[in-house]
């Protein structure tokens, strides 16, 4: 069973969850910002989506 990912849209800041195996980061190098390659897109607005970490855990942003 493949583990869940958070998502979240660049432009409307909803939440999408997908199996790690489907994702595919746009540029794998980059470890700040980890958008996901353009084949996945936010089901509400079309936005651009980033990875957040894995469903379930504390997103970075929550941390204080
Ligand atoms: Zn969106």
């Amino acid at each position: 069973m493949s583990e869940e990912m958070e998502c979240m849209c660049q432009q409307c800041g909803v939440s999408i969850y997908m199996p790690a195996d489907l994702i595919s980061l746009e540029d794998p190098a980059n470890t700040e910002v980890k958008l996901l390659s353009s084949i996945h897109v936010c089901e509400n607005c079309g936005g651009q989506l980033a990875l957040v970490g894995k469903a379930g855990d504390e997103p970075y942003y929550r941390l204080e």
